[in-house]
């Protein structure tokens, strides 16, 4: 094999990490000889196996047994059973002291953001994966005998594995090459990319097409995907397989002033490369009535219609991220019928001037409209609202509440965040324009900086928001309901598989 794109823990175990997964498929397409192998999935599942050194949880046999065999589920039984995976990880960590590992993240015993500090404990040996690389990966391999791993960093929740995997990797003798849109986002967006270099020199950036040589200007990787070969099989924990698909990179909108992504070009691939990968998904996961997750920042309206046939032809029901706008709205009733499970829209707030001084260029009424057809033609929506904007002031939060409240049953799922300030986008850039103190960093020199800290009138945003969340939205009947049924564990490819009454299974 030439090359072996591999995804070192911690990522959950319900879909394929899209970075990857799609790296693989373009290299496929190309009759590179290239396989996939994700060892973040394959390590929760080393993890709940049964052994005869007692490494297994009982309890876990049934919870598995439910979150693989149901094509939906119910709210309570999927909290219930993912309680206990991650139970079960709780008690794995504790043989490692100082560290813990959940379905969604690890922590190490030193800070994730310092890659010289996770180098050294990784070095030292023993580390929560060195088993799982002896005794699951080298026979992996050994059978396919790689010339290059290509190891893909998406989350920093994967940074410390990522460094104990190269180190494993060098020792073995394989060639490795370090890549994934971590990396890029702190070239882009944060400070932290030449730490990351200092020790995985393996490392580059880009979109995966400097590994075969490519011109990724006039080939890019997305243009052409096959389904690419599974070392270790498909052995995703869900209920029905989730395959990562991206129409397009970049955002089309691409004017909002804390964009983490702006930099990135606008590309659709469309109709033809859609048809082209979906003609090539095994039977065996055909049969089995996979949901496509489109990945993209923001899902284009008109590549996303053109594309409704052909869902509707293979029998394929999908989710995606989209701006909340009227052409929404307009196709709702289509989308329903094409096996739209589910849309995750960006409200951020039911403020339209607070989303106007940002360049969000959506407006508040407009989501209610669409939050609205969703639920009458039976599409999930999971909400997300950022709070704790430099400015945002209690009118905004009261406008905010007032939208909450009109919203109703019509939001399924949601979640809160709080604003982050990027370390590099046009609102730092501008930030006295928008009254905005930047502060020095409070961390050594030697640390990734993905965030820079702010105040706003003296004032730190974070902590009025962090009210707004728990006092005022919180109290909304309608948003308690949302929030108590949203997943803590799996995220989101299990969503749509959640059962909400009026809604699509
Ligand atoms: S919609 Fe999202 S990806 Fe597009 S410009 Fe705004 S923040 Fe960036």
């Amino acid at each position: 094999m030439k090359f072996l794109v591999t995804v070192p823990p911690v990522i959950t175990p319900s879909e394929p990490p899209s970075g990857a997964f799609l790296l693989a498929a373009g290299l496929s397409a190309r009759g590179i000889d290239a396989g996939f192998l994700d060892l973040s999935l394959e390590y929760f599942r080393y993890i709940f196996s049964q052994s005869p050194e007692g490494r297994g949880y009982p309890a876990v046999i049934p919870a598995m047994d439910y979150l693989l065999n149901n094509p939906h589920y119910t709210p309570q039984l999927h909290r219930t059973t993912t309680g206990v995976l991650n139970s079960s990880m709780k008690l794995f960590s504790k043989k490692f002291p100082g560290w813990k590992v959940t379905l969604m993240d690890l922590v190490p015993p030193v800070t994730v953001h310092q890659p010289l500090e996770l180098d050294r404990i990784c070095r030292e040996g023993n580390t929560p994966f060195s088993g799982f690389w002896e005794e699951y990966l080298l026979p992996v391999l050994k059978q396919y005998e790689p010339e290059t791993v290509l190891v893909s960093l998406s989350y920093l929740s994967q940074l410390t594995a990522g460094i104990d995997l190269v180190l494993f990797l060098r020792r073995a003798g394989y060639r490795v090459t370090a890549g994934g849109s971590l990396l890029n986002s702190l070239s882009r967006t944060g400070e932290g990319y030449e730490l990351v270099r200092d020790v995985l020199p393996e490392s580059c950036l880009g979109d995966g097409s400097i590994f075969p040589g490519f011109n990724s200007g006039s080939d890019p990787i997305l243009s052409r995907l096959s389904w690419p070969n599974i070392a270790g099989g498909w052995n995703y924990i869900s209920g029905r397989p989730v395959i990562p698909y991206a129409l397009s990179t970049g955002c089309y909108w691409n004017r909002c002033l804390f964009c983490p992504d702006s930099s990135r070009k606008l590309a659709i691939y469309g109709h033809e490369s859609f048809e082209k990968f979906i003609s090539t998904i095994p039977s065996t996961v055909m049969e089995k009535n996979p949901v496509i997750h489109f990945v993209d920042s923001a899902i284009p309206g008109r590549a996303l219609e053109d594309i409704l046939p052909l869902l509707g032809q293979y029998r394929l029901d999908f989710y995606t991220f989209a701006r909340p706008e009227s052409w929404i709205s307009r196709i709702a009733d289509r989308l329903s019928e094409s096996g739209c499970l589910m849309l995750q829209l960006g409200a951020e707030s039911g403020s339209r001037s607070l989303l106007d001084r940002f360049e969000k260029g959506i407006n508040p009424d407009t989501t209610l409209d669409i939050l609205q057809k969703c639920s009458n033609t039976g599409i999930r929506t999971y909400v997300y609202f950022l709070q704790g904007l430099p400015g945002e002031t209690d009118h905004d939060v009261k406008a905010s509440v007032r939208f909450l409240e009109q919203a109703g049953n019509s939001i399924d799922f949601i979640n809160f965040s709080i604003f982050n300030l990027p370390v590099n986008c046009e609102l730092t850039d501008r930030a006295s324009e928008f009254g905005i103190d930047l502060l020095d960093h409070d961390c050594p020199d030697s640390t990734i900086k993905l965030y820079r800290p702010f105040l706003y009138n003296g004032e730190n945003p974070r902590i009025r928001a962090r009210r707004a969340v728990s006092e005022d939205y919180a109290a909304i009947p309608s948003v308690a309901a949302a929030l108590k049924r949203t997943p803590r564990w799996f995220r989101t490819s299990h969503f749509p598989l959640i059962e909400v009454p009026g809604r699509t299974s």
